[in-house]
């Protein structure tokens, strides 16, 4: 282990040491580090003195009190305040009965809300954050939790900063340091000390955890880590509260609250009527009400639709869609318009270069994916690699304005970093060029980092004969405008022909290729650091590269289901305006052959804008401005917009959006943070089965919702009926605590576990402004209310006349309306289709689960003797057994009739 000066002084004590205003080296032997990282084994050995490199998980809800908060709730207030009222009046069965569905109702509330709580976490586990390290001299990626003292950082646009880190070398490094010092603009930063008693916000010589780095790239030393950070030590780190409401929930939370005070007020005016009325006894009249409350209030409704909120981010997760925001799952249903990315998301990102164009020659290169094999030929005919001149220059820039690693393992070839350069270092070896070597030759003094707004990468390098020399490569139609000269044939430099080049990327683009230029430009002797204006002109171009990148065949079908969905897909890339149309053919984009660049764009007023959204749906070249601008003219014209980035100047475009996508593999921490949802594998097909899922849910949400409420409503207007006409009651108060919250509950858990239904991608998207409980819907749930009420008082007026007594009658109308709701849940599974199908005759395994537990408790309702003594209950005969099943499946059968004439006549 390295010896350390110092060591008590960093992770847990740092607090003496003003890293700020310390002098590079000091640091590095105050810490123990090198420029090339620690050891493997001496950041195990810091990882068990110093911790992990996080802060204190704040302190979870304690269980009492995440139970006590389910009691915290109007409908289980009025339950409450009806068991005090029961108590005083004597009626001590109703009163523990009442309890004990508070209780279980609790109970539900708690272990549901604890599993949803979990999901979410777990979820957001998966996106934890990860820092570039050098350990043992090589670049890796490792769990910021990982992090100790003395490591050495890499930095980049987009990521979060791991933890305090004394920068050592920047090049244009700009953090936004809002999150500790509340300032909204990004800090310059610099390797330099500052003054020992600068401010936090004039360290310009450190990162802080916990910020964002906006522009630039820098490396560093971390001095702190955990609860020894800046933010650490004021502890202002968000404290991440599991959110579980969406606009949904909680319009519906507020429904039933308002159902709740509407009846109460209905309940007061019953009663007064009933006692002043008709002159009732006040103790019976007020069961009676009590009864009426109970029926009308849907006590499991709130639970329920978490449950199938959560069991959709559940879902949704399975199929790599990660949600990080819940209201994310209802808005994805109603998406009209995903707009996209290409590369990696629509393509597959395994590039290979296919042709290359020096000055008039054609090359073809033989050889698919990351496997060096494979030869060079022109027209035809195979010719060696010497034979064609500018190849090994084309080739040599390639490899060294290049930041990706080939590599080998178990005998296969891969990349560590952009695909695209990865291709480009299987060129050069096909070429037979030594990457290694040509460092050493060409050794490397400088950058300018690729950014997706000036689309290319310029590195600087000086040969050992004393020469310095830029070289580039990026979107050519830049290279061939900052080019002055071309390489000749004859290995001379002549002025550039842009026609002739411009002519040649056409042809490649056209091809559906990913084209590159690659160039270089002389520097003055002794240049030794790169500006961003030494790169913007006097290029000399070498050649063009094509690559290709087929689309995801996945993403081909992807498309295809969108469309039968009325969802439009728009490609929104970096890439040439040919590539991307060609490409867009092959997806099957709808209007594949209009293409808009991010220029014309830019040239473009608003108005103009807002006219062209509506129809092109491929856009190259943009910048992310564009993205921003085009979102917010899809929006204006009522669009829903699903979009993706992954750059951190993606964020403000994936905020705007209704859905913001980021990207899970390549995209930065900043873009995760401002999307609603991750795609954990990039692709195109995630968001679609994403948006099916979306559907999904809210189709789910729905079926629950009119699952539920026409019991209520059955309910309560059989007892309302009873008061009013002064009949005795058909169901106890306490039976219909026991259908509300043993039967209802179980069933209606089984739709929040339902399928996608076939069609759910053959309709059009829905619209966000339409209420839940609109016109069918509503109509729905007042037609099955009405017919629930009649099963209730036809069966107990029924038994009466037949000369059963009132137990009897009351325990066959409570059996009645069970069967009602079990042969309605088969019908309410397909909202508008037909239930009468072999699959839907089959239902599910939790349809079937819920149907059995029905039963079984439904038979001991009637049958077992301690539950009959509860709930006043007497056993019925087996020709009562018969009539209750064929009631349900009247009422099934008059419902699909309804369906059939709704189908017919209406559509
Ligand atoms: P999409 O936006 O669909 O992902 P893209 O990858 O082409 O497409 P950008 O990453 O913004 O979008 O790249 C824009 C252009 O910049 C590319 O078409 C390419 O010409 C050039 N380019 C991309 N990566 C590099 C790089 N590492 N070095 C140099 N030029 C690059």
């Amino acid at each position: 282990m390295t010896k350390r000066v110092g060591t008590t002084h960093t992770g847990s004590s740092d607090r003496q040491q003003i890293w700020h205003a310390m002098p590079v080296e000091v640091i590095h032997a105050t810490l123990g580090s090198r420029n090339a990282g620690l050891s493997r084994a001496e950041a195990a050995a810091r990882r068990m003195e110093y911790g992990p490199n996080s802060l204190p998980a704040p302190r979870p809800r304690s269980a009492m009190m995440r139970f006590a908060m389910q009691f915290h709730n109007l409908l289980i207030y009025v339950l409450l305040v009806a068991a005090g009222v029961t108590g005083v009046m004597g009626h001590w069965v109703d009163t523990s009965v009442i309890l004990a569905v508070c209780a279980l109702n609790a109970i539900i509330g708690f272990v549901q809300e604890g599993k949803a709580e979990e999901t979410l976490r777990a979820i957001r586990q998966i996106l934890s954050p990860h820092a570039a390290v050098l350990r043992d001299g090589h670049r890796q990626s490792i769990p910021a939790e990982d992090l100790v003292p003395g490591d050495v950082v890499l930095l980049e646009p987009g990521d979060r900063v791991p933890a305090d880190i004394r920068l050592t070398a920047v090049k244009s490094l700009r953090i936004l340091e809002s999150t500790l010092t509340g300032e909204s603009v990004a800090v310059s930063k610099s390797p330099d000390p500052v003054t020992a008693d600068a401010a936090l916000g004039d360290r310009v010589s450190m990162a802080f955890g916990g910020t964002m780095v906006s522009t630039g790239q820098g490396r560093g030393v971390v001095v702190g880590t955990g609860r020894n950070t800046e933010i650490g030590k004021i502890n202002a780190l968000l404290h991440e509260v599991v959110d579980l409401s969406t606009p949904l929930l909680r319009q519906m939370s507020q429904f039933a609250r308002t159902l709740t005070v509407v009846i109460l007020l209905l309940a007061t005016i019953v009663f007064a009527i009933g006692v002043w009325g008709q002159g009732l006894v006040v103790q019976e009249t007020f069961i009676a009400v009590v009864s009426l409350a109970v029926a009308a209030i849907p006590e499991g409704l709130p639970a329920i639709l978490t449950v199938a909120m959560a069991i959709g981010v559940q879902r949704m997760a399975g199929r790599n869609a990660i949600i990080r925001r819940l209201p994310a799952v209802e808005t994805l249903g109603a998406v009209s318009v995903i707009c996209s990315d290409k590369t990696g998301t629509l393509t597959r990102n395994e590039m290979t270069v296919q042709s290359i164009w020096l000055a008039g020659l054609h090359v073809k290169v033989d050889g698919i994916g990351y496997a060096p094999h494979g030869g060079f030929s022109i027209d035809g005919g195979d010719r060696p690699v010497d034979d064609i001149p500018g190849l090994i220059e084309l080739s040599r820039i390639a490899a060294l304005c290049n930041e990706a690693r080939l590599y080998q393992t178990d005998g296969t070839w891969q990349i560590a970093g952009d695909p695209m350069e990865g291709a480009l270092q299987v060129l050069a070896l096909k070429a037979g060029l030594d990457r290694t070597h040509e460092q050493g030759l060409f050794p490397r003094t400088d950058i300018v980092p690729f950014d997706s707004q000036h689309k290319f990468m310029a590195t600087l390098h000086h040969d050992h004969q004393g020469h310095d020399m830029v070289f580039i490569k990026g979107a050519p139609e830049k290279i061939i405008a900052m080019s002055t000269h071309e390489r000749a044939a004859d290995g001379g430099e002549i002025a550039i022909d842009d026609e002739k080049w411009l002519a040649a990327l056409d042809r490649l683009a056209e091809q559906g290729q990913r084209v590159l230029g690659i160039a270089f430009k002389p520097m003055p002797k002794g240049t030794t650091e790169l500006e961003f204006d030494d790169v913007t002109g006097g290029m000399v171009i070498v050649g063009l590269v094509g690559m290709i990148d087929p689309p995801r065949p996945e993403a081909i079908a992807a498309v295809a289901d969108c469309h039968a969905a009325g969802i439009r897909v728009k490609m929104i890339t970096g890439d040439h305006s040919g590539t991307a149309c060609a490409i867009g053919a092959q997806l099957g984009l709808e209007n594949a052959g209009a293409v808009l660049t991010g220029p014309q764009l830019d040239a473009m007023s608003d108005a103009e804008l807002h006219e062209c959204v509506r129809t092109t749906d491929i856009f190259a070249r943009t910048s992310p401005e564009n993205k921003l601008r085009l979102v917010t003219a899809l929006q204006a014209h009522g669009h829903v917009v699903a979009m993706t980035g992954d750059g951190v100047n993606d964020a403000p475009a994936l905020k705007r959006s209704d859905v913001g996508i980021a990207m899970g593999i390549s995209g930065t921490e900043a873009a995760k943070e401002a999307a609603e949802m991750v795609l954990g594998d990039d692709n195109f097909a995630s968001i679609v089965n994403a948006v099916r899922e979306g559907r999904t849910v809210y189709d789910n949400l729905k079926k629950a919702i009119v699952f539920l409420l026409p019991v209520n409503g059955g309910e309560s207007l059989g007892v309302l009926f009873a008061i009013l006409m002064g009949l005795s009651l058909p169901i106890t108060p306490l039976q219909i605590l026991w259908i509300n919250m043993v039967s209802s509950i179980g069933l209606a858990l089984a739709l929040a576990f339902e399928q996608a239904e076939e069609s759910i991608m053959n309709r059009p998207p829905r619209d966000r402004a339409q209420p839940i409980l609109s016109g069918f819907l509503l109509w729905r749930i007042l037609f099955v209310s009405c017919l629930f009420m009649a099963g209730i008082f036809g069966a107990f007026e029924m038994a009466l006349y037949l000369g059963e007594d009132v137990e009897t009658a009351r325990t066959l109308a409570v059996n009645v309306l069970v069967a009602m709701e079990v042969f309605y849940l088969f019908s309410v599974r397909y909202l508008a289709g037909s239930s009468l199908t072999v699959v839907g005759a089959m239902g599910t395994k939790p349809v079937l689960i819920a149907i059995t537990v029905v039963l079984v408790l439904q038979l001991s309702f009637t049958y077992l003797p301690p539950v009959q003594s509860l709930f006043d209950s007497r056993p019925v005969s087996i020709q009562y057994g018969i009539a209750i099943i064929a009631t349900g499946i009247g009422l099934f059968l008059v419902l699909e009739i309804e369906k059939i004439l709704r189908r017919h006549w209406i559509g």
